[in-house]
Order: C-alpha cells, then structure tokens, then sequence
C-alpha cells in the first residue's frame, strides 16, 4: 500500500473542499454600502440582489435572508399556515402533523419542522441521483395518506427527480418546499433549481457555490407569500406609528453588507459551475480503471452546478469500517480501502474531503421518527428492518461507500493530479 505517494509531500497550503472565491466586485459593493451608510437590513444591495436572484431562477420573488436555515424556516411555517391555519403564539404552526423529508441530506433541511411541531417521516434515497426516492415517496403517501407537505433537497447540486416527485405531490395535494441551498445554477428539464417547489431556498453560506459569507433567499411566484415572509423575517411589525405585533415574529433579514458580497458573487455563478464541472470531469477521468463511481446525475434531463465531486466505493473494493456515534474504524486490506481511509490519507497530505451526509434516520435526535423506503419497509412500519436487499436503506449504503472529495474551485489541475493519485493509492 502506498508505494506511489513515497514521493508525494503534504500540500503547502490546504486544500479545501470547497472555499469562497472572491473576485473584487463584492468589495466595491460593500464600500458602496459604507459610503452611503446603509450599514443595517435594508438598502440598494438587498433590493438589488433579490431582483437578480429571481431573475436568475425564474421565479417572481426572491427575498433576502440571514442565511438558507432561515429561508427553509419561514417557508416550512408558510407551508404549516396554509395547510393547517394560523397557530397559536407558542406553537409551531404544523402542530404535530407529519412531513416527507429528504433523508440524506444536512439537517438544516429538515430542522425546520421540528421548529414548527412537526414530525419528520424519512424518505429513502435513489441511486441515480443520491435525491429523495420517488417510489419510496409514492410507498410513503400509501403508509401516511394524509401528510400534505414534502421537503426535498437537491444534494451537492445535482438535481433530484424534481418533476416526479411533483407529480406524485400533485395526486396527494401535498405542498413542496424546496431545498436549492446547494444546487443554485442547476437545472433540471431546463428549469433553474429552486424554482420548482411552492416555496423554494438557497444559501450564501462560506462553502456555497457562491457565498455572502452568510445568507439565503426564500423564493416564490406569489407576491403575498413574499410579503409575509419578509413581515415575519423583520419581527412581524403591523402597519401603525409604533411596534404592533399580531403574528410572532424572526429577526432573519439580510444586512446590506452581506447583499453587496452576494451582489459581486452573483456576476461570477456560472464561471464557478464551470471551474467545479471541470474538476468533476477531471476526478472522473482520473479514477478510470478503479472500482469506484462518481456521484451520478440524470444527464438527460438535468445540468448540474457540480457543487462538490463525489466518489462512491464499489462494494467488493469496500475494506471492513465501522463507524461508532462520533468515531470510524477500519482493518486496511491489500487492494481494498474506505470512505475513512481516504480521508484520513488525504488529511495527511493536508487535502480536505468529507463523509457524505449522514442519513437523518440514523441520527440520534431523529431515531423514533419513521423512515420509508422504496419496498415499503424502512422504520416504524409493522414490518420494519425486514432485509429486502438493495432497495433497503439506499442511504445508509451511499455513507459507508461514499465520501465529498476537495472540490474547492482554486485548487490547480496539478494539485488534483497529486490528489487522485494519493486516492489511488489507497487502493494498491
Ligand atoms: C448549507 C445548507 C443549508 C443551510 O444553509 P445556511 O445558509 O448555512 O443556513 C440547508 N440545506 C442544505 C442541503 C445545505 O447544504
């Protein structure tokens, strides 16, 4: 093992997953706020941004928020109000009602309806997109008939089966809330990401494809929507002379400061999604001949923002690993390897990868919430944990086999060279 990186040496400066990028027009915008002295949540930036960004995606609105977090809150609770009426002061406004969340992704997704007292119900994810299962959403609506809202995420911006999974939404009546946080730029059947749900996310969070240092958006067509969502994000005050509070309300607008960096980045998304499209097709070239995939995507329909590359293992190239709540294991074998030892290889070579999410079934602060997979089996139905084979838990498979490799948009062809070579490494 090893025997190729004898002459490799540690990386001078780190290479990261994925870093902001900047380009000077964000420090142009910043400056403007300063001379003008819109130092606060409100100014010529926001307004400007929130235009571009719903250009951008084609949507009508856009409105500029503390971070994507923020922006997944107030449209989960829009959603909540709508389906279920307005709640009261102390209560989340889906009031213990349950809602199908994607279940590989960040639990910035999914968080949010625990804020509003819902309940999550975990839906498996496909292999051809690593994208909430359409036909274990379909198994779901047969086991919960009357859940009304979905939750789904696009995961490292490639686009799930958005359009089936608003099909199946469509004949249940349920509502879409859209997690676009990592997937800006994308598009699925030409459309933009974000734009497909009844309310839509993004974030401007450091490691995005584009970054504010912090900030999201809530998008949607409807202008009532919008307003809402803005009245709540700054504190819900009513029209009158003083502070009047008939709703409970959010401090999660954006600050100007943080609109004028989104305002630079917004000119240089597609140069990003090209520099990440290639280190994608870079990896997946240099990895031919090794048992491994990358994270695949639906090139028919949908063009990827490549937001980070990903590596799958194949099973028989798989060495034994464990992983305990907060520690992994792994007995290193000739011509085999895993996610933790090419990890742990390419810490030492001072390169930065990641594990791929973390179901949220298996998390522990969500291991009573259901879970359904495409076979109908999955957690909390009265068959549960039955081994039905590959359609069982796609998601756990994808994290032992996976991981998010250095896909940061500076890093030189050269330096990805030595990277693939460290990880081919590991395979000897
Ligand atoms: C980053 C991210 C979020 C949250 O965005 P923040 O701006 O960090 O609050 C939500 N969902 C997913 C899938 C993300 O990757």
């Amino acid at each position: 093992m090893f025997q190729n990186t004898k002459n490799i040496k540690p990386f001078e400066k780190k290479v990261w997953l994925s870093s902001p990028t900047m380009h000077g027009d964000e420090q142009k915008w910043v400056n403007d706020a300063f001379v003008k002295n819109w130092i606060t949540t409100a100014g010529e930036n926001i307004n400007e941004v929130e235009k571009i960004v719903a250009e951008r995606i084609g949507v009508k609105y856009a409105v500029a928020l503390s971070c994507g977090t923020a922006a997944l809150h107030l449209a989960t609770k829009l959603a909540g109000e709508k389906l279920y009426g307005q709640a009261k002061p102390n209560c989340g406004t889906l009031q213990g009602h349950k809602v199908f969340c994607s279940d590989m992704t960040f639990d910035a997704t999914i968080n949010p309806v625990a804020y509003e007292d819902g309940e999550a119900v975990f839906i498996d994810t496909e292999p051809d997109t690593w994208n909430m299962c359409p036909k274990a959403l379909e198994k779901a609506f047969e086991i919960y008939p009357d859940v009304r809202l979905v939750v789904v995420a696009h995961l490292y911006g490639i686009p799930g089966k958005i359009d089936e999974i608003r099909e199946i939404c469509n004949c249940h009546g349920a509502l879409i809330v859209e997690d676009a946080a990592e997937s800006f730029g994308a598009t699925y059947k030409s459309k933009e990401t974000g734009g497909f749900g009844d309310f839509g996310a993004i974030s401007f969070n450091g490691n995005k494809i584009i970054t504010g240092s912090s900030g999201g958006m809530f998008l949607t067509n409807s202008k009532e929507d919008a307003d809402k969502v803005r009245k709540w994000s700054t504190q819900s005050r009513e029209a009158a002379p003083w502070y009047q509070h008939e709703e409970i309300g959010y401090n999660y607008r954006m600050s100007n400061i943080i609109a004028g960096i989104v305002r630079g980045q917004m000119n240089y998304l597609d140069e990003h999604i090209a520099q990440k499209r290639a280190i994608y097709e870079r990896y997946k070239k240099g990895f031919e001949g090794l048992p491994v995939t990358m994270n695949p995507f639906d090139s028919a329909n949908s063009v990827p923002n490549y937001w980070l590359s990903c590596m799958l293992i194949k099973p028989e190239a798989m060495c034994r690993q464990v992983r305990s709540e907060n520690e992994p294991m792994y007995i290193a074998e000739k011509g085999k390897t895993c996610p933790t030892e090419i990890l742990e290889t390419l810490a030492k070579f001072n390169a930065e990868g990641r594990p791929i999410w973390k179901p949220m079934h298996m998390q522990p602060i969500y291991r009573m919430n259901p879970f359904v997979t495409a076979n109908g089996n999955g957690r909390g139905q009265s068959n549960a944990y039955i081994d039905c084979g590959e359609a069982n838990d796609v998601g756990a498979d994808i994290f032992a086999r996976g991981l998010c490799l250095p896909s940061d948009n500076k890093m030189t062809p050269e330096q990805q060279d030595i990277i693939i070579e460290i990880i081919r490494s590991c395979f000897e």
